[in-house]
């Protein structure tokens, strides 16, 4: 624990987690430095025109939970005053199986659902309409699933019922569906997890990604992802902070002399790092 205030901050990795931690410190007063191996800042923000020519993201491209963040609530105004736009299209997504049939998410839960066939409509009317079909319950379960694991909810009925639905494996969550179209709808969802589909937890990710969605849209950044990275870094310019690229951090030792460092980086490369 600090017995003052901390002066002087060192965040080591520039992508989405590392720039709101440097920026939330900067806004606090401190003096933060980003420390980026990459040449260029952003890590999954990143976008270039590698391919042909076409501007294309490298990792992420929709931000569902943004709008719903704790984080955007607080610098969602300042980004866009550095030129971060979050666009949706009329459709969402689509999962296309063959040439005759697909699924289509819309930030509506009933036009989604009246859009798949049979019963399975009805289903994803019970499965998200309790969680999704208003933005500011979507805006709690966010809330409550974007804050340390351990904590007190604040609302404890409507995380209780996004706790049933995220327990489960993901493929118990598909399978409720009758239709290919609407089991590749959310399969492509649940997808999102970090774990095997057939665990208990595994929903969760896609639950969540599908309830943001059906609150606020899967908004991109006009102009790809690097945009907002491009107005993290101005902010936090702004905010005097500052970003070294291009240097790798294996020890400790290079960035030391900070009262604070954050490790945006791998488990492995943190375990390293910290000897
Ligand atoms: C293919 C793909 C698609 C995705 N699509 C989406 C999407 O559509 N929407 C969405 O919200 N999320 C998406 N994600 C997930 C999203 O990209 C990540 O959740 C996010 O980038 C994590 O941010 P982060 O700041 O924790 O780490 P990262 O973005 O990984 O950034 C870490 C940064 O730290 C740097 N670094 C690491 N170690 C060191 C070191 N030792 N020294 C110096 N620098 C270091 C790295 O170079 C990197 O720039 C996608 C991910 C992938 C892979």
């Amino acid at each position: 624990m600090l017995s003052r205030p901390p002066h002087a901050a060192t965040v080591v990795g520039s992508g989405p987690n590392g720039l709101a931690a440097a920026l939330v410190l900067a806004r606090a007063g401190v003096k933060v430095t980003v420390v980026e191996a990459a040449d260029t800042a952003g890590g999954g923000l990143r976008s270039s025109t590698d391919t042909h020519g076409v501007r294309h993201d490298h990792c992420a491209t929709t931000f569902p939970l943004a709008q719903a963040s704790p984080f955007f609530r607080e610098f969602g105004q300042a980004l866009a005053g550095h030129g971060l736009e979050l666009a949706t299209a009329p459709v969402d997504a689509v999962h296309v199986l063959d040439t005759t049939r697909s699924a289509t998410l819309h930030t509506s839960v009933v036009d989604t659902a009246a859009g798949l066939p049979g019963t399975d409509g009805r289903i994803w009317q019970a499965f998200f309409g309790p969680l999704g079909d208003r933005a500011d319950r979507a805006a709690k379960v966010t809330d409550e699933f974007l804050r340390p694991i351990l904590h007190v909810p604040r609302h404890p009925l409507l995380f209780a019922g996004f706790g049933v639905q995220a327990g489960l494996p993901a493929s118990w969550s598909w399978g409720r569906f009758r239709s290919p179209e609407a089991r590749a709808l959310l399969a492509g969802i649940m997808a999102h997890a970090f774990t095997p589909l057939n665990l208990p937890g595994s929903s969760a990710a896609g639950t969540l990604l599908t309830v943001a969605g059906h609150a606020h849209g899967w908004p991109v950044a006009v102009g790809g992802s690097q945009s907002m990275a491009d107005a993290m870094l101005a902010e936090l310019a702004a905010l005097g902070g500052s970003v070294v690229t291009g240097m790798q951090v294996t020890d400790v030792s290079q960035v030391s002399g900070a009262d604070v460092l954050l490790l945006d980086t791998s488990v492995e490369d943190a375990a390293r790092i910290l000897g």
